[in-house]
């Protein structure tokens, strides 16, 4: 299936690297141009000069920009060169709301839309083992899986439009849960002067034992907070689930607390940091700060 892939960013670029490999990549486009070049210098891929001129020449475009008003723009930017019958598959975490607008907009061109963000991070696009959660119509799903199948491990149909979004929301509410459980004890751990290598050892083969803990434990005890998964990201991310909480009638409490404690790690320079620099919170917390 043809294929374009608009945003070069620390996703869209190996999701597109892998595209190209697999024979699928059409042509790709990123805003800032000196980005979209040096993906064609590295890789040898075509590049396209705008989102019409790439939408022309393709059946299928994946999407990876920042947020919502990203997408929205995008999206306008793509409209006027998508074909009926294409189909437009955005990875991007936005909200369930943006992605509903977006499928019913283009459902008016007779344009398919599957909200399909992507757990498994930087390390996952690299190697094409992402999780992809997908609202949308199964049958336009399984119409672009031989494709998506060239950048991710597994593909989860969850319902209609939006329900992509929602499931990838509960995913960023659990992530927030762990990094909060994982910081705090290992910052315990620490006052209490115990040997933090073993303690991940010990721990992690347990009940207790989780991927964050496994993989980014050793990073964070040696203060290396290179991402991984941004901060300011995750932080954007938790700011619509707050939203969609609040649409349920709810007030999520590890939301809510972990929003308060990225928004101080950005205010003092640590937004570009892995998410597992709420370690250094913690750590105040036994200096006797609140
Ligand atoms: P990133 O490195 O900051 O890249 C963002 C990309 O979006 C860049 O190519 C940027 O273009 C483009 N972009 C932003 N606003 C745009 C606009 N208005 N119009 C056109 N292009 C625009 O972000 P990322 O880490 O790749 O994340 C991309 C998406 O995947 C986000 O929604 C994120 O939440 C989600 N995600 C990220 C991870 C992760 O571990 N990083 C994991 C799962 C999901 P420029 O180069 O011009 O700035």
């Amino acid at each position: 299936m043809r294929t374009g892939v608009i945003g070069l960013g620390a996703m869209g670029m190996p999701i597109a690297a892998n595209l190209h490999q697999a024979g699928y990549l059409a042509a790709a486009w990123n805003r800032t141009r000196a980005k979209a070049e040096a993906f064609a210098r590295q890789t040898g891929a075509a590049i396209a000069s705008t989102p019409v001129e790439l939408a022309t020449q393709c059946e299928l475009i994946l999407i990876s920009v920042s947020a919502d008003q990203d997408l929205l723009e995008v999206i306008d930017a793509l409209l006027s060169g998508l074909a009926p019958g294409s189909v437009v598959v955005d990875t991007s975490t936005v909200s369930a709301q943006t992605a509903r607008q977006v499928a019913q907009q283009l459902a008016r061109k007779g344009v398919h839309f599957l909200d399909a963000p992507v757990t498994g991070g930087v390390e996952g696009a690299k190697s094409a083992k992402l999780t992809m959660m997908v609202g949308g119509d199964a049958v336009v799903l399984e119409r672009v899986r031989p494709t998506l199948e060239a950048i991710v491990q597994r593909i989860v149909h969850m319902g209609p439009a939006g329900s992509g979004q929602m499931t990838k929301a509960t995913n960023q509410i659990m992530a927030a849960g762990v990094n909060q459980a994982v910081t705090e004890a290992l910052a315990f751990a620490k006052a209490a002067g115990l040997s933090l290598d073993k303690v991940i050892e010990a721990v992690g083969g347990g009940a207790a034992g989780n991927w964050f803990l496994s993989h980014r434990g050793p990073t964070m005890v040696r203060d290396n907070f290179t991402p991984g998964f941004r901060l300011a990201l995750h932080h954007k991310d938790l700011s619509i689930c707050k939203q969609m909480a609040s649409d349920l009638g709810a007030r999520l409490p590890v939301i809510e607390m972990t929003l308060i404690h990225y928004q101080r790690l950005m205010e003092t320079g640590y937004g570009d940091e892995d998410i597992s620099a709420l370690f250094r919170l913690k750590q105040k917390l036994f200096e006797g700060e609140p």
